[in-house]
């Protein structure tokens, strides 16, 4: 079993209750979920003209494979409803895998871990809430210092 951490995203509908809905979709499909963060409201990123997002992180306990592990967010994705959309628009529920144990991952359709997880205080945010010690394999800091670091520097614009 690898701990992994899944960043959760939504802000189209009942937004906090999509990302609630996308975590039992996530038991369904079979993972642990093991530590849920408190629900965020935050700006939104990349297109600003847009809705505020909520955001959340879960941790899971997993024996799938990163590629499947994928495969499994992106159909509860589409099961909810989930339109191909602009990049960083509006969306009804966006599922990232931000950390897969200390593994890393980089090809065409898998990075990890995220590539922007880093930069971005809405996904640590919730992450440092649940998972203050687990360690960025490519930065080797914890999310706790990435936080720390991020907080109060505000969005690139
Ligand atoms: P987005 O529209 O932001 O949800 O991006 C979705 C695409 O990003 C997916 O189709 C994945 O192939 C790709 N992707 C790359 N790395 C990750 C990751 N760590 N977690 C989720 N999606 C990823």
């Amino acid at each position: 079993m690898t701990v992994a951490y899944i960043g959760i995203g939504s802000n189209l509908g009942n937004k906090g209750g999509n990302c609630l809905k996308a975590i039992e979709l996530i038991r369904q499909g079979g993972l642990t979920v093991s530590r849920v963060s408190s629900l965020y409201e935050t700006a939104p990123w990349g297109i600003k003209n847009q809705p505020r997002f909520i955001n959340m992180a879960v941790e899971i306990k997993t024996g799938l494979p990163p590629g499947e592990l994928l495969a499994l967010l992106k159909t509860i994705e589409k099961k909810m409803g989930r339109k191909k959309s602009m990049r960083w628009g509006p969306r009804r529920i966006d599922l990232d895998i931000l950390l897969y144990g200390d593994l890393t991952v980089r090809d065409d359709a898998l990075t990890i871990p995220h590539p922007h997880m880093h930069e971005r205080e809405f996904v640590l945010e919730p992450l440092s809430e649940i998972a203050p010690e687990a360690v960025h394999p490519v930065l080797h800091k914890k999310v706790s210092a990435l936080f720390a670091e991020r907080r109060g520097e505000g969005r690139p614009e």
